[in-house]
């Protein structure tokens, strides 16, 4: 090849097998993602080993310095040299036998990933011998023989330098904040699970300790030592079984905080048979129990331990294990929830409950003295008022008297469920290579932000509340309590999809467009629909070049778009999939050019929260539930296809249908057709409020604290004096 250097270029590139050390640094930069990573695997180790007694001590938040030593049953003389192999373990030899793991490691893919991205040092002994042995580890091979020394039993594994060699990764780490108190709390969740053995945590050379526990028969003892009296003295015994094959067969329990507890942050440890796990489905279940029953805009504390038929779970779809999926997951998490909701109404005497209610009260504007009275409606809301008599009582669930709800069969209700493990597994493994979501904290700022400033008063009617009917082309009527209360549909629906984009993020299913939209074209629509005063041609000039900066901005960002967004654009500069924010719900497609502009000209691609936040807010706009395009037909908005059929001037219209006769007919059928577009719009619209934002906004939303300020909410009546009528008879 050196000697025909132009030749070279011409020829497609060749394709070679990649070094082994290089395939093998990938997948370890895979299963070890970060210190924390690291820590839990070499626990995990020494809990499968037996141990009763583990400390960890740590430099620089883990890149300089990893140590784990334990007092479990060691590690044989004999099996040192294939100890850091990767596909190396004494866990697992049948495929059969993944179905009834009990022990927490099985693939022997962390200590030979371990060797690939830092220097590990083992040192063991076992039981019965005189001496112990210490040898280094590279690239997944010892580095000399092992050398004889003194050993106290068990193991200890040292990592030095982790991601020496993947510079990247340490930069970003070494710019984060560091990996420690992610340790602490790691060791922290060990520590009130594994009651029977005692755990540290120190940083290297500290005299204290982090995380210190001692073995204990009781739970609540080893919460109180590792967590702190506050948090122990705060909680409920919480216990759930179910054993129905039908539906789901597992066991329960744990603890839950009670209303006394106070927190910021939801602290949720979660083992399921015996694995330290997140389930976000289950978080989210809990947390939004906690916020409907308690008063205060608490986050709870909770530990759970699961235990399920091995078989039921999927342990080894997450390279790193800290996923697991779960069969009859639903089921599950509905019935845990149902249960801590009880617990928790029963645990809190109605004091609770009242104090929810005059919370409520002053947050939600205005209050007019007279209850019957309807207040103002905030200024530029095209709303007509509504007439007490035509405000009546109806139940959601309750389709009569909504023709819509006739009008659609609901076929596609429930999403099939998967009904065996295979297909959970296949299901989610397709997002196996996804960046994590969980690792990108940014986006867990912004939910977390939306959970912090969530209303606790709003959040109750919205929980609630029974959907009446559309009062206007913005503003539905709902029914709280005693309450009406006229809702800004459009505000609500951007804010739930805002809420949706992010929680859903990397994550979405998508929706194909029937045919792929160029970005360029749709970008001139949008700029052209902008200023339809300003029609000149310098003008379309300058348009032009706004559409291809904005559509080539767009392609460049495309790899992240689709991965974080499901917004997929091809190499032409098409856009062809946008994502499901909610199941049974698509946008409405005449606004796919303003959102594409959108995403353009507001998009902050410079900074990672910010441009994700600008992402899901242009996403909350466009799938918001806006009037349609199209003038509503029923209403004065009929006015307009009459004055289309008539003509210019309505007043001459008997004239000018006398003149042409042949146009009237084609105007008359487009018109036709114009309103029974729009009939549909409208009445799809309608039926996507009532049968898709509000169940799910009952279900998801968490309205910010500006909605009980900024009109979104307004009180029109009480309806307490009907209520005491209608309790006489
Ligand atoms: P896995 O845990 O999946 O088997 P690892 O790479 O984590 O894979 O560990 C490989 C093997 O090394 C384990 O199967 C176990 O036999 C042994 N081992 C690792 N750490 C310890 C330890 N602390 N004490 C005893 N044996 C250990
Ligand atoms: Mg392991």
């Amino acid at each position: 090849m050196e000697f025909e250097p132009t030749e070279e270029v011409k020829e497609p590139p060749r394709i070679h097998r990649l070094d082994e050390s290089v395939v093998n640094r990938i997948a370890a930069g895979e299963v070890i993602q970060r210190p924390v990573s690291a820590v839990k695997e070499l626990v995990e180790n020494s809990l499968d080993a037996s141990s009763t007694s583990i400390s960890v001590a740590v430099k620089d938040g883990g890149l300089k310095l990893i140590q784990v030593s334990d007092d479990g049953h060691g590690i044989r003389y004999e099996d040192l040299p294939i100890l850091c192999e990767r596909h190396t373990t004494s866990k697992l030899s049948k495929y059969e036998d993944l179905q009834s793991i009990k022990s927490m490691g099985f693939r022997g893919e962390a200590l030979a990933s371990m060797t690939y991205v830092g220097h590990v040092t083992v040192t063991t002994i076992t039981r019965g011998q005189l001496h112990g042995y210490r040898v280094s580890y590279r690239d997944g091979v010892m580095e000399h023989e092992p050398k004889a020394c003194a050993a106290v039993k068990g193991t200890q594994i040292v990592i030095e330098n982790l991601f020496y060699n993947m510079i990247a990764r340490r930069k970003t780490l070494q710019n984060s904040t560091d990996d420690y108190t992610k340790i602490v709390d790691l060791l922290s969740r060990f520590a009130i699970h594994h009651i029977n053995v005692s755990f540290s945590c120190r940083k290297h050379g500290a005299a204290r300790a982090d995380v210190h526990s001692v073995a204990t028969p009781s739970r609540l003892n080893s919460i109180k030592s590792v967590y702190g009296l506050l948090v122990a003295q705060n909680l409920i015994k919480i216990e759930v079984a179910d054993n129905d094959p039908s539906s789901s067969v597992f066991g329960m329990d744990g603890f839950i905080s009670n209303s006394n507890y106070v927190a910021k942050k939801t602290t949720m440890v979660l083992f399921i048979n015996d694995r330290l796990v997140e389930c976000t489905a289950l978080k989210r279940a809990i947390e939004v129990v906690y916020t409907a029953t308690l008063p205060k805009a608490s986050k709870p504390f909770i530990y759970m331990s699961i235990i399920l038929p091995p078989e039921h779970v999927d342990v080894n779809m997450h390279p790193t294990k800290r996923e697991v999926s779960l069969l009859n997951q639903e089921v599950i998490v509905e019935k845990i929830q149902s249960v801590v909701e009880s617990m928790l109404r029963n645990s809190n005497e109605s004091r609770t409950f009242q104090e929810q209610a005059v919370e409520a009260s002053p947050s939600v504007p205005p209050v007019t003295s007279n209850d019957l009275d309807l207040s103002p409606l905030p200024s530029g809301s095209k709303s007509q008022k509504v007439p007490v008599h035509k405000i009546v009582r109806t139940d959601s669930s309750d389709p009569a008297g909504r023709l819509h709800a006739y009008l659609y069969s609901n076929t596609q209700k429930h999403l099939e469920r998967d009904s065996s493990l295979t297909a959970v597994r296949s299901s989610v493994r397709q997002r196996r290579n996804l960046k994590e979501t969980a690792d990108l904290t940014s986006i867990q700022e912004l939910i977390n932000d939306v959970d912090s400033k969530c209303h606790s008063g709003l959040l109750d009617i919205v929980r609630q509340c029974t959907y009446v009917g559309m009062a206007d082309d913005v503003f539905a009527l709902l029914q709280h309590n005693t309450h009406l209360y006229l809702a800004n549909v459009v505000n609500l629906s951007k804010e739930l999809m805002y809420q949706q984009a992010l929680r859903r993020f990397a994550h979405f299913n998508a929706i194909q467009l029937s045919e792929p939209a160029p970005l360029h074209e749709l970008i001139m629509l949008a700029l052209k629909e902008e200023d339809l005063d300003l029609e000149s041609i310098e003008n379309d000039d300058l348009k032009e070049k706004i559409a291809e900066m904005n559509a080539q901005l767009l392609k460049q960002k495309a790899e992240m778009l689709e991965e974080y967004f499901c917004i997929f654009i091809d190499s032409e500069r098409n856009l062809s999939r946008l994502p499901i924010l909610l199941d049974q719900y698509t946008p409405d497609m005449d606004r796919v050019p303003e959102f594409v502009l959108c995403l353009g000209n507001d998009v902050d691609w410079e900074e990672e929260k910010n441009c994700f936040q600008s992402i899901a807010a242009a996403l909350g706009n466009f799938y918001a539930m806006h009037p349609p395009l199209l003038p509503n037909p029923s209403g004065k908005g009929l006015e307009f296809y009459r004055k289309g059929k008539h003509g210019k001037n309505p007043q001459d219209g008997e004239n000018s249908s006398s003149h042409v006769g042949d146009g009237i007919a084609i105007e008359d059928e487009f018109e036709h057709e114009l309103l029974s577009e729009a009939e549909t719009a409208w009445a799809q619209r309608e039926w996507s409020i009532q049968h898709v934002l509000f169940p799910s906004m009952r279900l998801f939303l968490k309205p910010p604290n500006s909605m009980a300020v900024n009109g979104t909410f307004v009180r029109v009546a009480s309806l307490e004096k009907l209520y005491k009528v209608f309790e006489r008879c």
